[in-house]
């Protein structure tokens, strides 16, 4: 029984790390610290680097990507703002889509819901398709379905490694 009867739940939510300036590694692992000391959340596990190419790029350095996934009783607005506190505090400018950036952080997904706000879609739309999100995905979670959308074993099969390379330390 509790006493105060302010109980907080807990999800399970993925984060899509990328970089692709300012020493990406570097930016890739304090992010994780930081993410890891937010307020009410727990690193439960963290993917092995990955390298792929710029999404449209015109001559844009490479990315690195990790996901991670927390257990956290955020919400999915306040995760979605302390992530980017965290890229801001990164350096990051928000100009234009896709343009290079030291650190981008996004919610995968959150427990097994569908967000759909102004500010917030979950799952990622982008996701289901992106190899450089599903394969550190499905290193750290083998065995998931994406809400709305299939078990993740089905679309990496629709979805080729290509260029994606995994950093091997
Ligand atoms: P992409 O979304 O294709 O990966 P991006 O990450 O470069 O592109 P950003 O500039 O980081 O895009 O984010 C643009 C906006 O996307 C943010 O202001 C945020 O409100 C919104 N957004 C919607 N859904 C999400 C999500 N699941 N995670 C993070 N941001 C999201
Ligand atoms: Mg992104
Ligand atoms: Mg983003």
């Amino acid at each position: 029984m509790t006493v105060s009867g302010d109980v907080k739940q807990v999800f399970s939510a993925f984060i899509g790390i990328g970089s692709n300036l300012d020493v990406p590694k570097g930016q890739i692992f304090q992010a994780i610290t930081e993410i890891a000391q937010l307020d009410d959340t727990t690193l439960l596990q963290q993917s092995s680097l990955y390298r792929s190419t710029a999404l449209g790029a015109d001559k844009q350095p490479d990315y690195l990507n990790a996901v991670v996934e927390i257990a956290t009783a955020l919400s999915p607005q306040a995760l979605l703002e302390e992530l980017q506190a965290i890229e801001h505090h990164h350096g990051r400018v928000r100009k234009q889509r896709w343009e290079p950036r030291p650190l981008d952080l996004d919610i995968l997904l959150y427990g097994n819901q569908l967000i759909s706000t102004d500010t917030l879609t979950v799952p990622h739309p982008e996701m289901l398709k992106r190899h450089f999100v599903l394969y550190p995905m499905a290193e750290i979670a083998p065995v998931l379905n994406i809400p709305g959308a299939a078990d993740i074993k089905v679309l990496l099969q629709q979805c080729p490694m290509a260029e994606l390379q995994k950093i091997i330390d």
